[in-house]
């Protein structure tokens, strides 16, 4: 029983699947949902409140020592704060957060049929509450900072089947220091899923946002601003809600307001009246008429505008050319919102400050559904290069070195995915360089697209032919197998409007949709900044003009994520959902197993349990803990190395040919009696 509830599983001697999943299961039985595996942090979804978030256990999560305390994603936020302080052990000061787990899979790998969150965004808010909390941040940066959640979640979250707040976007958060105080914080948006502003299958809503306003905008304004009853509304499906919930929607956009102003989007205003809220807010901003905003964002919804239409001669072409305007007027407000955020929370430090950064990293998991379309491949790719990042970091690393070092070593054998990221990657044959081949052909079809696809992969170990005559199409990915439908991929790929509209709404007398779709767009789809000092910092999402596939966007911002993850120290969250029904206390042994298989959790057990996941040069250790010889002076290699391990009380530890490997728990001890020494 003891070592069912043991709180580091890589401590465990012996372990196999079945005992893992008990380990688990048992712990969160008795609410300890949170389990370490060596330094990584497995947290398995309460769908229940516990008291566990509170004030004390905040403070008492402050710089402490991991063994001492339970698991928690406290611990997580203090580890990385620490180490960016450099308290911990040697390293980049840069650090990434990177939390996983499945978002939902409506055909589950288990054949399961609802969906579920496994709680990533839960973590990630838990994480900037706690990391704002050790910075003592300026109180109302730090407010700023806090409020960016509610703010993007209302326009980028929307209610779906079993999750109420589900994220339709992907994020990354940087919060960006100078020593232990925040200076600001920039945010990347991936893959708004723009398709929702136009169609929601049964049983999910659209974008919070467009609830909360018509149930939070006072019966006077929505008749200057034309606002129809919310039932009339296409894009709501019809559907709007009962009494409570307007009643709860009201209050959210209430909030949301709030939000906006706390962010700053009031600062700038040129509006001269007192009220405020984020549309007056935003009209500021860009110096229109809130009006104009107002019909300019009700219109993306009521499909009730006129002239572009008009010119088309089909009925069908004019309802698609109003979903494709709705939805690129929705993407693009998202991305200037962001690009506002962004703006404002910019850090306001003179340039030679050397800044450092924790990033927290929360996109949407991977997924499933009975129907696969761009989106999900998209997002699938995005999980296989995370679960790469994972496996290089744990295993191809750590591993490689033991090898140029001389340690002895056992090799352990890990699910490899890079096939499956060549598969998707890979110049000119990859399955995202066929489509953008296919793409810049007119003459090119779906089909045409998942016939290449036959031809060339047929054979591909992690891919399948199916025989329909749909165009359809499976990839063996690492978390199972995933049947795509080629269907409406050049289209989404391309993403082009037509030329008619953009002109139209260029010149539109409504400035906000002149300056979106003028202004150049970044490849996550955010707004060329104007602010001098964000230009500085914005090295990676900015300057690009829209020439680009929606593919090659994406490839190339995650490719970009992926250099800053590279170049950083980072920490693992695996969440993990016990069930697919939201249910709390039920586990489901078969659903939890598939997301330890997936995630190679046992291996990474036995890696965090035999491996040295700290391996730092003679020169980084020795520069670092002379001081415990207290000879300040000595020669930074192997030998003053010797000497300092000598005085400690470690074990297990071994030497390389040029660098040093420890044990997770070594880091700890050897941060202990540093601080003896003061
Ligand atoms: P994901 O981002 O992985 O899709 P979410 O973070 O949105 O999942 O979590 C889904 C739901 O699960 C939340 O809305 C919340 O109700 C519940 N949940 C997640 N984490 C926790 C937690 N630590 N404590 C209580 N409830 C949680
Ligand atoms: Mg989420």
């Amino acid at each position: 029983m003891d070592g069912l509830l043991q709180e580091d599983l890589a401590t465990l001697s012996d372990l196999d699947e079945k005992s893992l999943l008990e380990s688990l299961s048992e712990r969160f039985k008795q609410n300890q949902i949170y389990t370490y595996i060596g330094d990584i942090l497995v947290a398995i979804n309460p769908s229940k409140y516990l008291p566990i978030y509170e004030k004390e256990v905040s403070e008492r999560y402050k710089c402490h020592e991991k063994t001492a305390l339970p698991p928690h994603i406290f611990a997580v936020a203090d580890r990385a704060y620490q180490s960016m302080l450099g308290r911990l052990a040697t390293g980049p000061r840069n650090q990434c957060i990177v939390i996983s787990g499945e978002s939902c899979s409506n055909r589950g790998f288990c054949g399961s049929t609802v969906e579920s969150g496994a709680g990533k965004t839960e973590s990630t808010k838990l994480l900037l509450r706690q990391i704002m909390e050790l910075s003592r941040a300026n109180s109302q940066l730090e407010q700023q900072i806090l409020q960016v959640n509610p703010l993007l979640e209302a326009f980028g979250n929307a209610q779906t089947v079993m999750n109420n707040n589900s994220s339709r976007f992907g994020k990354y958060i940087q919060l960006r220091f100078h020593n232990s105080a925040v200076k600001g914080a920039k945010i990347n948006e991936y893959l708004l899923e723009k398709s929702r502003v136009v169609q929601q299958d049964e049983g999910e809503r659209n974008f919070h946002i467009f609830y909360c306003m018509l149930a939070g905008i006072s019966q006077e304004d929505k008749e200057i601003y034309g606002l129809l009853d919310p039932t009339q509304y296409r894009y709501l499906n019809g559907r709007y809600g009962t009494e409570d919930m307007v009643h709860v929607w009201s209050e959210k956009y209430s909030e949301v307001s709030n939000a906006m102003d706390m962010v700053g989007f009031e600062e700038q205003e040129k509006v001269a009246e007192k009220s405020s809220g984020w549309l007056k807010a935003t009209a500021g901003q860009f110096g229109v008429q809130e009006e104009e905003l107002l019909r300019s964002l009700t219109c993306t919804m009521s499909m009730t505008r006129g002239e572009a239409i008009r010119r088309f001669h089909n009925q069908q072409q004019a309802e698609d050319a109003r979903d494709s305007i709705a939805k690129v007027a929705y993407g693009r407000v998202f991305g200037w919102i962001v690009s506002k955020v962004n703006e404002l929370l910019a850090p306001d430090v003179d340039l030679d400050v050397q800044l450092s950064e924790i990033g927290i990293l929360d996109i949407f998991g991977f997924e499933n559904f009975t129907v696969n379309r761009y989106e999900q491949i998209c997002i699938n790719l995005a999980n296989e290069q995370l679960q790469y990042f994972f496996n290089h970091h744990i295993f191809l690393m750590e591993q490689k070195e033991y090898k140029e070092e001389g340690i002895e070593w056992d090799t352990i054998e890990f699910k490899d995915n890079k096939p499956i990221l060549d598969l998707f990657l890979t110049k000119p044959f990859g399955i995202f360089s066929l489509l953008d081949e296919q793409s810049a052909f007119p003459q090119a079809t779906d089909k045409t697209f998942v016939d290449k696809l036959n031809n060339k992969f047929k054979s591909h170990p992690h891919f399948e032919v199916v025989r329909s005559h749909n165009p359809l199409f499976t990839v063996l990915h690492y978390a199972g197998k995933v049947q795509y439908n080629g269907s409406g991929f050049l289209e989404k790929n391309r993403d082009t409007i037509p030329g008619s509209i953009r002109g139209l709404f260029i010149n539109s007398v409504t400035p906000l949709l002149s300056v979106l779709f003028t202004a150049t767009i970044s490849r996550t789809g955010t707004l060329m900044p104007r602010k001098a000092k964000l230009v500085q910092t914005a090295d990676d999402n900015f300057n690009s003009t829209r020439k680009q596939s929606v593919g090659a966007q994406f490839r190339h911002s995650l490719a970009v994520l992926m250099e800053k993850m590279f170049a950083a120290n980072p920490h693992f969250v695996r969440c993990i959902k016990p069930n697919s029904n939201k249910q709390p206390d039920q586990v489901d042994s078969n659903i939890m197993m598939d997301q330890l298989r997936y995630n190679g959790l046992l291996e990474t057990i036995r890696i965090r349990r035999d491996g040295f996941s700290w391996r730092p040069s003679f020169k980084e250790f020795a520069e670092r803990y002379s001081i415990l010889l207290l000879k300040p002076h000595l020669p930074l290699n192997k030998e003053s190395c010797m000497s300092i391990l000598n005085i400690t009380e470690l074990h297990g530890w071994k030497c390389g040919t040029s660098r040093l490997f420890f044990k997770y728990v070594h880091e700890e001890e050897l941060a202990r009696l540093l601080d003896r020494f003061g």
